[in-house]
């Protein structure tokens, strides 16, 4: 067994508070609750993150989201979610079984501060860039 604390959940050896379970992926709360309810989505089969996971493993994982997070805003009564995914951590990824935050929102003091540095558009080098990204994604399974 590895050492990993989420398929540990999986495996049942350390509790959790699960808000579902199927044999491809689980969802359960994420102990420190930014919000009530706020929730993690895993694969059942251990993948380091987004960047490490095969198209199959995203499509059951992803194919869930929408199902759990409908039930989530159902119960808790949230205006609003972010649905957010930490890969590597740079970007704030301290577990490294990949997996989905939804934290249910309700106000605007909520804890969550997503702010996106906007910058004037080059459309030039917006289209090279596409050009350079494009060329690596075909060539990436
Ligand atoms: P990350 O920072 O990697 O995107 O998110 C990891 C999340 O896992 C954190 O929000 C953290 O609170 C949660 N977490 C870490 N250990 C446990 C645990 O043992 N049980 C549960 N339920 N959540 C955990
Ligand atoms: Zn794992």
């Amino acid at each position: 067994m590895n050492n990993c604390i989420f398929c540990k959940i999986i495996a049942g050896e350390i509790p959790a508070s699960k808000v579902y379970e199927d044999d491809q992926v689980l969802a359960f709360l994420d102990i420190t609750q930014t919000t009530k309810g706020h929730t993690l989505l895993v694969p059942k089969k251990h993948v380091r993150n987004v960047l490490a996971m095969d198209a199959e493993t995203a499509k059951i994982t992803f194919a869930r989201l929408p199902k759990i997070a409908r039930g989530l805003q159902k119960a808790t009564g949230a205006q609003a979610m972010n649905i957010i995914n930490n890969n590597e951590p740079l970007a704030g990824q301290t577990v490294f079984h990949a997996h989905i935050h939804l934290v249910p929102r309700y106000s605007n003091k909520d804890g969550i501060d997503i702010h996106y540095t906007t910058h004037e558009p080059d459309f030039a080098a917006l289209e090279s860039l596409a050009k350079t990204i494009s060329k690596e994604v075909a060539l990436c399974d």
